[in-house]
Parts: C-alpha cells; sequence; structure tokens
C-alpha cells in the first residue's frame, strides 16, 4: 500500500517537499489555513484549518502513516495530541519545544558546548535593566516564539529605543541578543534517521536583506577548517537533540568566533539550490530520513550554485523579465503558485550553476537585475 505522508504547513517549502515525496512514490496530505496554497496545489489532499484545530488534526493523523511539518511554528500541543494519538511525527514533539522556542534553543546550543552571541531573557519590564546592563548595544531583540523572515524583531542601539521594542512586543516574551557583528552568515542543511546515521550538505553562505535571506552561495567561501567545525558542531547539536529529518542550522562567523543562531527543524530556505545542483535534494533526504530509507551523502554536481529568492515588491503580481531570465542555459526558475505579491513575500526563486562561486554570482546578478513586477491590476483596468 501507498505510504502516506501527512504535512503540517502549506508554503513553498512544503510545496517542494511535496514535489520530492510524489516523485518517490508517497502520497501527501497537507494540513494548511489557506485554501490555494503553495503546497495543498500539488499535494493529493489539503485539509484547510488552522494548526491549533485539534480535531482536524487528528483528521490528518488519521489520513496519514506518518506526520512532519516544513514550518516550526506549529503549535506544540497539535505535535503533542498526535504523539499521543501514538501518531508518528517526525521531528518530535521533543525536538519542536526546543527549536521553537529561542531561548529553549540557544541553551542547548551551549549544553552542546557550542558558542551563541550573549543573551538575556526579557520577559517582562522588570527584566529590562539587568539584560541592557549584561548584554549592552547594539541588540537585537526577538519575540521568543513565532517569528520568521526577521518579523518579530527590533535592532536596538539605545535605552529608547529598547524601551520602545519592549511595548512593540504587546507583552510577548522576549530575548535580548547581542548584535553579532559577523563577517558572513553560514548554513549548514543535515538530515539524520532513527537509527542515528547523519549526512551533510555542503556548507552554505547567506546574505539577508532586512532580516529575509537573499542569496545563497554553495560551497561557502570559507577556510576547510570553518566548514569542519560547522560540520562537526552540527552533528552534535542533531545527536543532542535527537532529531530524525533534514534540518538546518544557521550561523555567524565573526573572525574565528563560529557562533549558533538557530536550528530549523525542517527542511530549509538555503537548502533550495539542491534540487539543482546536488545528486540527492535536501527534500528527498528529509523523505528518506523520515521513512526509514537508506541515507547517502549528497554530492554537488557543479563546483558552484547560487540561488537568489525572488521577493515580492508590493507593487504588483506578475513578474516580467523571465524570458530573459531562462536564457541563461545554467539557470533554473522555481515559482510557488501565489496569487499575490506583498511586499518582501517569498513568491519563487531560481539556482544558476557556475564553474566557480564568481561565475554564478555573475550570472545570478544579472538574473536578478532582469526581474521586475508588472503592476497588472492596472493593465485590466486600462
Ligand atoms: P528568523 O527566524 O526570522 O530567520 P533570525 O534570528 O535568523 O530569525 O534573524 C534573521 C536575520 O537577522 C539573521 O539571519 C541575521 O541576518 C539577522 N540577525 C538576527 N540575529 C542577529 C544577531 N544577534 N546579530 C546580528 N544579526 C542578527
Ligand atoms: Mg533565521
Amino acid at each position: 500500500m501507498t505510504t502516506t505522508i501527512g504535512i503540517l504547513g502549506g508554503g513553498q517549502l512544503g510545496r517542494m517537499l511535496t514535489l520530492e515525496a510524489k516523485r518517490m512514490g508517497y502520497r501527501v496530505v497537507v494540513l494548511e489555513p489557506l485554501t490555494n496554497s503553495p503546497t495543498g496545489q500539488i499535494a493529493d489532499e489539503q485539509i484547510v484549518s488552522a494548526y491549533d484545530d485539534l480535531r482536524s488534526i487528528g483528521e490528518l493523523g488519521a489520513r496519514s502513516d506518518l506526520v512532519t511539518y516544513e514550518f516550526e511554528n506549529i503549535p506544540l500541543i497539535s505535535i503533542e495530541a498526535l504523539e499521543a494519538d501514538r501518531r508518528l511525527v517526525r521531528p518530535s514533539g521533543a525536538v519542536l519545544r526546543i527549536t521553537q522556542e529561542r531561548l529553549l534553543e540557544k541553551q542547548f546550543v551551549r549544553e552542546c558546548g557550542i558558542d551563541t552571541v550573549d543573551y538575556a531573557a526579557l520577559r517582562t519590564w522588570d527584566e529590562l535593566p539587568a539584560a541592557i546592563e549584561q548584554i549592552g548595544f547594539p541588540a537585537i531583540l526577538k519575540t521568543t516564539m513565532g517569528g520568521y523572515d526577521g518579523k518579530g524583531q527590533w535592532l536596538v542601539h539605545t535605552d529608547a529605543q529598547a524601551m520602545d521594542a519592549l511595548a512593540a512586543a504587546k507583552g510577548r516574551p522576549l530575548i535580548y541578543e547581542q548584535f553579532a557583528p559577523f563577517d558572513k552568515e553560514l548554513s549548514i542543511i543535515c538530515a539524520r534517521n532513527a537509527r542515528g546515521d547523519i549526512v551533510t550538505y555542503p556548507v552554505a553562505e547567506n546574505q539577508h536583506d532586512r532580516g529575509v535571506l537573499a542569496t545563497t552561495i554553495v560551497p561557502a567561501r570559507i577556510p576547510a577548517a570553518i566548514a569542519e567545525r560547522v560540520r562537526t558542531s552540527a552533528e552534535t547539536i542533531a545527536a543532542g537533540l535527537d532529531i530524525v529529518g533534514a534540518f538546518a542550522i544557521e550561523y555567524f562567523l565573526a573572525g574565528e568566533r563560529l557562533l549558533v543562531n538557530e536550528i530549523a527543524p525542517r527542511v530549509h530556505n538555503s537548502g533550495h539550490y539542491s534540487l539543482d545542483a546536488t545528486t540527492i535534494s535536501q527534500y528527498e533526504a528529509h523523505v528518506r530520513a523520515i521513512c526509514d530509507l537508506p541515507l547517502v551523502p549528497p554530492r554537488m554536481l557543479v563546483p558552484a550554485v547560487v540561488m537568489v529568492n525572488i521577493l515580492g515588491g508590493g507593487n504588483g503580481d506578475e513578474l516580467g523579465g523571465v524570458n530573459d531570465l531562462l536564457r541563461d542555459p545554467d539557470l533554473a526558475l522555481h515559482m510557488y503558485g501565489k496569487a499575490h505579491a506583498a511586499l518582501r513575500r517569498k513568491m519563487g526563486h531560481f539556482t544558476v550553476l557556475g564553474a566557480d562561486a564568481d561565475d554564478a554570482l555573475r550570472k545570478a546578478e544579472r538574473g536578478r537585475r532582469q526581474l521586475h513586477w508588472i503592476d497588472n491590476r492596472a493593465v485590466s483596468r486600462a
């Protein structure tokens, strides 16, 4: 009988995961509140429901042989309800509990003997003076839960700005983080199975724009010794969490200091390139890990690859320049089936294969310049 994978979350990560799972012969049921979601367009079935509706969650469990998630901001109670029902959830609720809460996550990383930025808990106004005293400025205040793409974050340089951030958080608990003066941001994608076998992808170099990933360069332009430290620290964290599935760890590299920023217990934006540039994509690796299939080391098919995110402009929903973009034979375009290109919304991405990082970056920048949003609403009115 065909195995059915249940996915919580219906975004682009779920979409690419579903495409790969279906290629491998699985059925997919997705649970997601938005109709016609990027994942729902591809999956065999979509349950349209809030992530905390336990009746629907139960339905997802009943229709699936195992459940996974493409988004860590799933209410923990939903995962715990599935586990209480004896449904197999990978990664487990124990992994999600730590990785969806920034304070628990950083504490866990430090317990593994791995460095993070200095931080303090900022749950109430009373804790602000001590946090400022301990960490100082500049700092980033972040909601401990629920953030993504830089949402729920405030960069602060003064006491007054810190107070404004705390007010803007409206009572949500915060983490007060030292601003890391990093030279580069890095990430690594790994996949680990229930036996503890782990495979790792090459370290990626990430450039963010206002908290949103803009560009990923693989392999990262860093010394081999740093890449090795990234790999071993990721293996340590994975074993400590006992995670099953694909996951990503984000890092700051500041001089010789390597700091973990966060752990994503799921497939990751900085691993999109693997669909076009490696023997086994991160999505396939996730399916293999959670379905107890063999994990084999992924290999790069080219010396270098660059991934560019296509973000909404907030000024039109039709992507222009695609004909020019697709003239590059080393380029692959991926669009997520989202109707409305809201400002900075992730609408798609493209990857460019290169003889080396400079070659791929040059072609990627040309591609980025070719794309623009067309206000098709104005055209249809005319
Ligand atoms: P998200 O869950 O939104 O990805 P992150 O904590 O990864 O949240 O923050 C998004 C981006 O903001 C990071 O990739 C980095 O560019 C910047 N950032 C976050 N925290 C810090 C920090 N402590 N120091 C410097 N930059 C930071
Ligand atoms: Mg991040």
